[in-house]
């Protein structure tokens, strides 16, 4: 742990959302002297001041001042801040160091990183990598942009223990030191266009995570994603694969409806594809991944076998919601890119009436004409990007608008036929319509039980 870098410093802390709080109660708790700037006003963010009073942090809101930045040591910044925004380039001007709380909390933690990104799939597998090592008895600690922040748990990790971290390319910015012992890309494919300024850049930025890697440690990439494949290619991390079409090795791959480990050219069953209990490609995929990520940190492979065979699912990905007689529902609310409605309309059975719609994030639609043709008997629109969505499915399929949730769920269960499934994968940000994509998944399994009571 580099408390020195801590105690006694000069700290400036931008943003007082989750990790923003989470790092200065850290920093705080090592005797360094805080000072958080959070742009949004006071009630917007009360918990976080309550946070901050309680121990003794002194914070500004309402915009940000110099306050912030002058005579600090350096500058943590949240993820959720734009490297545009003015206060940044006025500490840039001013020659201040900005660190992002995933270094911070790497700078105070003792034990074993293993570091999950990629567009899709990332909540997921990180997970399921933390019920692997859990379940096999090691010391594991879930966190990053999942759950609690980094910097609440990185100085309780043991030296053999496990953070197992969801890194988002947001947090990858700013990194300088950071240095997984594990780090896995799932893949890279479009997402986040309106902040980054082209695809090359933001997939540059989630290959940092493998950025001072050295031979010790390992780099786990999906062999099938071949842009990643070529990123990859300069690492100095030891590389692991894993495939759901080619024979790797060493790692994980599916051939013949099984999942196989080679890690020495000799390959050997881990499970039959038919036993892992998510569904989808994707997931398969997502699986292999945490499968591979285990036997590199030497966990024994029974412990792989029962978490993946067992493992229900994340809320808001994929979830069953049940049925309304023989109309079934599933809440994919976190589907807020294209390539995740790709694979929701490869992953649910039979035909599909979709909810679709939010916040356009600069997406293309028209990737997905041959999979609704396939799938889709209709589509329910909400949101602002509904013109955009509506002119991509042209002629494909009967599309509908609904103003809220509630309206949309009524509508698609009408549309829909015995033995169909209703499913909200909206492609889109939920910030249009709701506070975030947990409150539209939230909403629509509301509006299902309100029908249902309705029906039933
Ligand atoms: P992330 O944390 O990267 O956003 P999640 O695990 O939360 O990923 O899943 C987000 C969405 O992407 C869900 O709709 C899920 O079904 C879908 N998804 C999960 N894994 C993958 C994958 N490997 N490729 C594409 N889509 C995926």
């Amino acid at each position: 742990m580099r408390t020195d870098r801590v105690i006694g410093k000069n700290v400036g802390v931008i943003g007082a959302a989750r990790s923003g709080v989470s790092a200065a109660l850290l920093l705080k708790r090592y005797n360094a002297n805080v000072f958080v700037s959070e742009s949004r006003k006071a009630e917007q963010v009360l918990e976080s001041i309550q946070l901050l009073e309680a121990n003794g942090i002194e914070y500004e809101t309402g915009g940000n001042t110099d306050k912030v930045f002058r005579s600090r040591d350096y500058i943590v910044v949240s993820p959720g801040v734009p490297a545009t925004a003015p206060i940044i380039r006025q500490i840039e001007d001013n020659g201040i160091p900005i660190i992002s709380e995933i270094e911070l909390g790497f700078w105070m933690c003792d034990g074993q990183i293993i570091a999950i990104t990629g567009s899709n799939g990332k909540t997921t597998t990180t997970t399921v990598i933390g019920e692997i090592f859990k379940h096999s008895g090691e010391t594991t600690f879930v966190a990053g942009n999942i759950g609690s922040p980094f910097c609440d748990i990185c100085n309780q990790v043991p030296k053999d223990g496990w953070a197992v971290l969801e890194i988002s390319s947001f947090q990858l910015e700013r990194c300088f030191e950071f240095r997984p012992d594990i780090a896995v890309v799932l893949n890279l494919t479009p997402d986040h266009l309106d902040r980054y300024e082209d695809f090359a850049s933001y997939a540059e930025m989630k290959m940092r995570i493998s950025e001072n890697q050295d031979k010790n440690d390992a780099l786990i990439v999906n062999n099938d994603d071949t842009y990643l494949m070529r990123l990859s290619a300069a690492t100095q991390a030891k590389k692991y694969y894993f495939s759901l079409s080619d024979r790797v090795s060493p790692g994980a791959y599916v051939d013949q409806e099984r999942l196989w480990l080679d890690f020495n050219g000799d390959a050997h069953k881990l499970l039959d594809v038919a036993d892992i209990s998510l569904p989808g490609p994707h997931n398969l995929a997502n699986c292999a991944a945490a499968a591979v990520t285990a036997v590199v940190a030497g966990v024994d492979e029974d412990a792989i076998r029962d978490v993946l065979s067992t493992f229900e699912g994340v809320e808001h990905r994929l979830e069953d919601c049940g049925a309304i007689g023989k109309v079934k529902f599933v809440n994919d609310s976190k589907a807020t890119n294209v390539d995740s409605v790709w694979y929701a309309l490869q992953s649910v059975q039979g035909k599909l009436v979709t909810i679709m719609g939010g916040r356009d994030k600069g997406s293309d639609f028209t990737r997905l004409r041959g999979l609704v043709s396939e799938h889709v008997a209709a589509v329910v629109l909400i949101g602002e990007a509904s013109d955009k969505i509506e002119s991509a499915f042209d002629e494909l399929v009967p599309i509908h608008r609904a103003g809220n949730m509630n309206e949309a769920v009524r509508l698609a269960h009408n549309l829909a036929m015995p033995g169909n499934t209703v499913l909200l994968s909206p492609g889109c940000a939920s910030f249009d319509m709701f506070r975030d994509y947990e409150d539209r998944g939230r909403a629509f399994k509301e509006a299902i039980a309100g029908l249902r009571k309705e029906i039933e």
